[in-house]
């Protein structure tokens, strides 16, 4: 028996998928539609000359705390990850921001008499990250490994945020944690919506939120550096317009969305796991701009100057009214906003005294409309005098991140709604495995969803092996 697999798509889940392959012994070819290998962890000059932007993901908590990454020699592959000194700052209208410290007790003093909840909520989560992580990033198990743990964190989780972010008294906190679980795209008010925030928030405190050196590229170059020890290389420009032309690999696994999926792989699924696949629900879109900026950003809140992420939205109940209003379909007026500032603390980033900025808001799935004028108004908001220092802008539509990136489907950059449905069957109850054996997918689609983690990959990887083993 020859022992070759494909990996479709050379995002950070396909890597992964490869790697997990490639270390079992399989020859595993890697074959990637775009001129370079990343999907949504690349970093391109956008804007100017000498001035790198991340076009997709930029800031990492998850990446940081990622089981899988953490077991890979990535750093002799050039990663190292940058901490801003804060992980995130929130800004507010009277001129001050509140802070997510790195440090969960630091985090604690600076919120004051709502200081005790927060550390009560985290606390648990975070001192136990390392059995915490693989238990929550990957399919929901049947048997928990930790229950205590599990439970404790579903107990909380399946809450609107809104109600979760109710146990702080002061509007500041209440405001941090909605700009945490707006993260999620999913109204404050739905449920699931406060599990965006204790994921981000926890590893936040355990691992930090770090950035890259060199921008997200340093991510998928690492990866595909290690990858290629194991003898498996990427082959780019080569996108896969059917699975029929890759007749002689013993697995395939597609780093693709469903509708994807379908469109490669339609004549070898079976009808009705294409009609499950085609009830798969794609979730609301971003629109994004890269800046290339003269100076930092001149935030009215010093403490914005801390943080590598931002985020623009006010208040709880404004930052509930945009993404509520981007859940029906519609556009808000005040969007909120999440803005990355690496060059403050990467200096690769921009020419000596430059600066780059990332920012995008949620918009519904295929939005037309132009928002530059309301996403740059949120920033002025907190930073008058921002558009004095921009040199160059790149604005993306949710159609242009889709033209760079066939995964993101509508703008969709976590590879489809993360409601209760589709957190328990992602994208089926099948989870990684397909209606035909040796064909699985490994994208953002799957469990535990968006976010460069590889952990889809990862276990898309694992589950593949166990049952080719097992024939
Ligand atoms: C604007 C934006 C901001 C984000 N911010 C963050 C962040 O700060 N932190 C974070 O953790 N996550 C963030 N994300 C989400 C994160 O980037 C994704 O969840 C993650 O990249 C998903 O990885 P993936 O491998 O599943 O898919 P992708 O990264 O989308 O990769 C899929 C790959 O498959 C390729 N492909 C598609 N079709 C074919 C085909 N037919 N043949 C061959 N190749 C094909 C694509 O070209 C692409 O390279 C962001 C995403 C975007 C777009």
């Amino acid at each position: 028996m020859s022992r070759k697999a494909c990996v479709i798509g050379a995002g950070p889940n396909g890597l992964a998928a490869a790697i997990v392959l490639a270390k079992a012994g399989m020859q595993v070819d890697v074959l990637e539609a775009e001129s370079t290998p990343g999907g949504a962890a690349r970093t391109l000059e956008l804007t100017l000359p000498g001035f790198q932007h991340d076009f997709g993901s930029a800031v990492y908590p998850l990446g940081a705390g990622s089981p899988f990454f953490s077991s890979l020699p990535l750093v002799n592959h050039g990663l190292e990850w940058i901490h801003s000194p804060a992980a995130v700052a929130h800004p507010l209208d009277d001129g001050t921001a509140v802070m997510l410290e790195r440090d969960l007790g630091e985090t604690r003093d600076s919120l004051g008499s709502d200081g005790p909840a927060w550390d009560k909520l985290m606390r648990p989560f975070v001192e136990r990250w390392t059995e915490f992580a693989p238990e929550i990033l990957r399919p929901v198990p049947f048997i928990p490994r930790h229950p205590w743990l599990t439970a404790l964190f579903g107990k909380v989780a399946l809450q609107p945020a809104r109600i979760v972010a109710h146990r702080f008294r002061n509007e500041r906190t209440r405001a941090l944690f909605a700009g945490l679980a707006a993260h999620s795209f999913l109204s404050l008010d739905e449920p699931l919506s406060a599990a965006f925030a204790i994921l981000l928030a926890v590893p936040a405190h355990a691992v930090g939120w770090p950035i890259p050196r060199g921008g997200a590229q340093s991510i998928t170059n690492a990866l595909c550096g290690f990858l290629a020890t194991l003898g498996s290389n990427v082959t780019t420009s080569s996108p896969v317009h059917s699975l029929a032309a890759l007749a002689n690999y013993d697995l395939l696994l597609c780093d693709l969305t469903p509708r994807q999926l379908v469109k490669v792989a339609g004549q070898r699924l079976s009808d009705s796991y294409k009609r499950r696949l085609g009830r798969y629900r794609y979730g609301a879109g971003a629109f994004k701009v890269d800046y290339a900026l003269s100076a930092p950003i001149p935030w009215k809140a010093p403490g914005c100057l801390r943080a590598a992420t931002v985020h623009l939205g006010g208040s709880l109940e404004e930052i509930a009214a945009s993404e509520k209003a981007v859940r029906i379909g519609q556009h808000a007026d005040r969007p909120f906003v999440l803005l990355a500032q690496p060059s403050l603390f990467d200096s690769s980033r921009a020419p000596a005294g430059k600066h780059t900025a990332w920012a995008y808001c949620h918009v519904p799935n295929a939005s037309r409309v132009n928002m530059l004028e309301k996403l740059e108004g949120q920033i002025e908001r907190f930073a008058p005098g921002f558009r004095d220092c921009i040199l160059a802008r790149r604005v993306f539509s949710p159609a242009d991140l889709e033209s760079m990136d066939a995964n993101l489907v509508g703008g969709d950059i976590a590879g489809g709604t993360m409601d209760i449905r589709q957190f328990l069957f992602r994208p089926t109850w099948r989870h990684y495995a397909t209606s035909a054996r040796d064909i699985y997918i490994c994208s953002a689609s799957t469990p535990p969803g968006g976010g460069v983690h590889g952990m889809c990959g990862y276990h898309a990887a694992n589950m593949a092996l166990s049952r080719w083993r097992g024939r």
